[in-house]
């Protein structure tokens, strides 16, 4: 048996896994189905919340009364982390990277439910840690107790909202009949695909996990991943034998950067959402299931395998402005 840290319950449990029969069609054999971590919960939802269940139950018990977290402009964790703090009565602060402008989707939300929203320059930015201890001590300061979470929560504790997960799959799977030889995830702080590597061992699974980044390369990730699980196999005395080459990420689909597309990116979104009716986001899904595409196409799999898409939401990513003109050449 796994001892789970106390956690608070928060997401909508269990997310349904579907079969992509069209889509798997057009894959020529493959079997394609997916999990809908999208489906978590309305505003509150994506691969986030499964990691604050974790976060937000630790910052109770420790007597907090602010949550401080840090992203993107358009982070659909500091989104949820904000989210999740007015849910509890509790204050949020924001580090965002990027510049103040139009509050638009998780910005929007982020500003909406009252956190406090601080944003910083790219250069500011490699020092963000040091930035979100010293709000935390300012806050001390003034009597206040904040709980940081790191980037992505992709930390050891937040680990336990994949593991859990991946009980929740095997329970599904189970319950379906169903074989699952790959399950597959977007990589953007390593968070997910971390737990999900340490889930698949715990619980015994056959499935291969294989991430794809939609930032940086798959070596850096590979050393960060690795670092998360050692770290959290250390802290919370997990029983797994486990060495950095059983991460497998494929690298090639961050296409233009982190949250910047391309066409062909939007148009894959689109065939996505019309012909499966399934809306995945140009900032995470979008990219990792566009390359999952691209290597079934490759040959990269044979065609009695079973791949497991991980969808990890973030559906408000699909608004911001600047696409407009990007998804008009879509349609
Ligand atoms: C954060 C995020 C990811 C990446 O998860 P990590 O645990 O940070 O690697 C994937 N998809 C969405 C929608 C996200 O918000």
């Amino acid at each position: 048996m796994i001892k789970f840290p106390p956690s608070l319950s928060l997401a909508h449990l269990p997310t349904p896994i579907e079969n992509l029969k069209r889509f798997s069609a057009d894959c020529g054999g493959v079997k394609l189905l997916v999990k809908r971590d999208d489906l978590t919960g309305a505003s509150l939802t994506g691969n986030k919340i499964r990691k604050l269940e974790f976060f937000a139950k630790a910052a109770l018990d420790t007597g907090c009364d602010t949550l401080i977290t840090c992203g993107g402009i358009q982070s659909n964790h500091a989104r949820a982390t904000a989210i999740v703090a007015a849910k509890l009565g509790l204050d949020s602060y924001l580090v965002l990277r990027g510049e103040s402008g139009l509050a638009e989707a998780n910005l929007l939300l982020d500003k909406l439910v009252g956190a406090n929203v601080r944003f910083i320059s790219r250069q500011e930015y490699f020092y963000v840690n040091d930035i979100m201890r010293e709000l935390s001590i300012g806050l001390a300061h003034q009597g206040h107790r904040a709980y940081v979470i790191a980037e992505g929560g992709s930390e050891p504790l937040g680990c336990f909202g994949y593991i859990k997960a991946v009980s929740e799959i095997k329970d599904q799977l189970d319950t379906m009949g169903q074989v699952i030889d790959y399950i597959v995830c977007p990589v953007g702080s390593g968070g997910t695909l971390a737990g999900l590597l340490l889930g698949v061992q715990l619980y015994n699974l056959k499935s291969k996990v294989i991430g794809i980044n939609v930032c940086s390369t798959a070596k850096h990730h590979t050393k960060r991943v690795a670092a998360i699980i050692r770290q959290a196999t250390c802290e919370f005395d997990l029983k797994v034998d486990f060495n950095s080459a059983q991460i497998d990420i494929i690298d090639g689909y961050v296409g233009d950067g982190y949250a910047r597309s391309r066409i062909e990116e939007l148009a894959f979104i689109r065939k996505a959402a019309c012909t499966e009716g399934l809306i995945l986001d140009p900032v995470y899904t979008g990219k990792a299931m566009y390359g999952l595409y691209n290597e079934i196409k490759k040959g990269r799999f044979s065609e009695q395998d079973n791949i497991l898409f991980i969808h990890t939401g973030g559906i408000f990513g699909v608004f911001p402005q600047r696409l407009q003109d990007m998804w008009r050449q879509v349609f």
